[in-house]
């Protein structure tokens, strides 16, 4: 078993806290001893607009359980906006124990109709926010204070696996599991672990939110969240998936293969299926790992 995990004197960044899966997150943390920065700009689906009232409502919410946060009303979508969230963390409580990277929008669109701008726009906010703005302060701040820490960045299966209308979304989150891997990387010798989650819940995001508790509510994803923001979570630079109550982890495998040192293009295609076949397969963990994976195979 393991002993119940607490957050005492921790301070947690949740971005996109307002509402959802990140408003689950940030109760079920300040539940468990966490200085949470509620960060949430507070606008529509399709991000236009801004309201204070979405992080400002969970902030009471915190503080009605006798918790302890602060509300951020900044963009992750702006270099700025994502320096002052992290600040808002250290200016109030001088340190930063994690990041939950989280906040996000939709603007679907079939890649022949994309509209650049559109796109751009939802690339802004989950890639160069989520991924850079936010958590590149955080990841300095964590490497600065010599504690290490975590970062769990937020993916989709519509990234990991591909959705009808989701070219820019999907692009975007497969890009943050590649920042990931690197990070599982760079931060290793700070104590930093980066991982990433692609959550499934009912919100409004999905168009049919869903209470807290709900089978498919945003509350059965908190726990796996809150997990991999724990300092006890061993785990560096993976996958997971979750949603109703289903914990999963999602992988990169690198088939056997075929090898044919005198290979043709028509040759290949003839062995289509033996290059595919994964029945013999190995799961590499960082692009080193494959100099090792073809020396084993081609001798
Ligand atoms: P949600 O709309 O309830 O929550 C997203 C929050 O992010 C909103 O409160 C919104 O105001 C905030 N936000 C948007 N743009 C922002 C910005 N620029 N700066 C700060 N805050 C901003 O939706 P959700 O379903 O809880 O989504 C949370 C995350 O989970 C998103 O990254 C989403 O892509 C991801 N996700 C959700 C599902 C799902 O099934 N709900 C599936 C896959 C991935």
């Amino acid at each position: 078993m393991v002993d119940k995990l607490r957050f005492d004197d921790e301070v947690v960044i949740v971005t996109g806290a307002g509402s959802g899966l990140g408003r689950a997150y940030a109760l079920e943390l300040a539940a468990r001893g966490a200085k949470l920065v509620v960060n949430d700009l507070g606008g529509s689906t399709d991000g236009k607009g801004s309201d204070a009232s979405a992080a400002s409502r969970v902030v009471a919410e915190i503080e009605a359980g006798g918790g302890e946060a602060v509300a951020s009303f900044d963009s992750v979508a702006t270099p700025a906006g994502g320096k002052a969230i992290v600040d808002a963390a250290i200016d109030k409580w001088g340190r930063l124990d994690a990041l939950i990277s989280n906040a996000g929008i939709l603007r679907d669109r079939s890649y022949a109709k994309l509209d650049l701008d559109e796109a751009r726009s939802v690339v802004d906010v989950h890639f160069w926010g989520g991924g850079f703005y936010v958590a590149q302060p955080a990841f300095a701040a964590m490497k600065e204070s010599g504690r290490g820490g975590r970062i769990l960045l937020t993916t989709s299966a519509s990234g990991l696996l591909g959705n009808f209308g989701q070219a820019s979304y999907g692009a975007a989150k497969m890009g943050l599991v590649g920042l990931m891997r690197t990070l599982r990387i760079e931060g290793e010798k700070a104590g930093i672990k980066v991982n990433a989650l692609a959550p499934i819940a009912g919100t409004r995001l999905t168009g049919a939110p869903v209470d807290d508790d709900a089978p498919k509510g945003p509350g059965k994803v908190a726990p796996i969240a809150v997990a991999l923001a724990h300092a006890q979570c061993p785990t560096n630079g993976e996958i997971y998936m979750a949603g109703a109550g289903w914990y999963s982890r999602v992988m990169i495998g690198v088939t056997e293969g075929w090898v044919s040192p005198d290979a043709t293009a028509e040759t290949i295609l003839a062995n289509w299926d033996k290059v595919s076949d994964a029945s013999t397969y190995s799961e590499p963990r960082s692009a080193g790992d494959i100099s090792t994976i073809m020396r084993s195979i081609t001798g």
